[in-house]
């Protein structure tokens, strides 16, 4: 728990950080690509120094990209969970995750009975199920599967004993498989926390941190599994609601059945 609540005052500090820096520095990066695409415009097709000023606005629009994603990570957007079906919003999200993974990943997405629905916001879920596909194609990249399952599990002793902090009863779980370079146990075991990558200046360690806060505070649960070489799975766990939810927790609220 004091480890959570750490996390969670590193999060947010990093966030309020972030933000600042990002917004000044976005500032400054569209001087720098402005007046970079203006010299190039005003550059003869032969001119030698195209090639260098091509390098700056380059890398000057990665930086831009950096700074977005920095600062969609520390807006503190108005959060809305609803009740929402996971298989229908992963099924929606399907055309624009094939897109993200390209030709070279087969992206499958399946789902067993009746999965149940939970309450989050749809938003921020379809944020948790990019950011993983995101993570699953840059571990593939000669090409690979994802596949994307999802469940109902009874969450119990057996599982609760590990996770002391999880919620006991019906749950979705939302297993992301792929077929990638896997992780060894130090990296495993540092994934979560804001700022680490292993991506050097394509990465910015917050895809898995924004990731792990939307599921805590939805009331659930993930976890890792990888192996190197071979791949790795994401287990996602969220309370189901429709039907009532024991919980261990003192501070959770009762959720009401069925209603928006
Ligand atoms: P970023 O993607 O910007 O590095 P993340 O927080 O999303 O930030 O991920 C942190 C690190 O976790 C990655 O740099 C990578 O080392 C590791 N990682 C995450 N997902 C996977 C995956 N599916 N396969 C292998 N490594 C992964």
């Amino acid at each position: 728990l004091e480890d959570q609540l750490r996390q969670a005052q590193k999060m947010e500090a990093v966030g309020r950080l972030a933000g600042g820096i990002a917004h000044d520095f976005n500032n400054l990066l569209t001087v720098i690509n402005g007046y970079g695409e203006l010299v190039l415009s005003l550059l003869k097709a032969n001119d030698p120094a195209r090639e260098m000023i091509q390098e700056i606005v380059g890398a000057g629009e990665r930086a831009s990209s950096l700074t977005r994603q920095l600062l969609a990570f520390s807006r503190k957007s108005i959060v809305e969970p609803k009740i929402v079906d996971p298989v229908s919003l992963v099924t929606d999200l399907d055309k624009l995750l094939r897109r993200v993974v390209g030709e070279d990943i087969e992206l499958s997405v399946m789902s067993s009975g009746n999965v149940g629905v939970i309450q989050i916001d749809p938003g921020q879920f379809e944020q948790v199920i990019m950011n993983m596909v995101v993570n699953a194609r840059d571990a593939m990249p000669k090409g690979g599967f994802v596949t994307i399952e999802l469940q109902n599990i009874n969450l119990d002793e057996s599982y609760i004993g590990k996770h002391p902090d999880a919620i006991y009863g019906p749950h979705v779980l939302i297993a992301i498989t792929d077929s990638g370079i896997g992780m060894d146990a130090v990296t495993q075991s540092r994934i979560f926390e804001p700022f680490f990558t292993t991506k050097g200046e394509h990465g910015t360690g917050l895809g898995l941190a924004t990731a792990h806060g939307i599921i805590k505070q939805a009331g659930g649960q993930v976890s890792v599994y990888s192996e190197l070489g071979k791949g790795t799975t994401f287990k996602i766990y969220l309370p189901r609601i429709d039907s009532p939810v024991q919980t261990t927790k003192k501070d959770s609220k009762p959720i009401s059945q069925g209603s928006e």
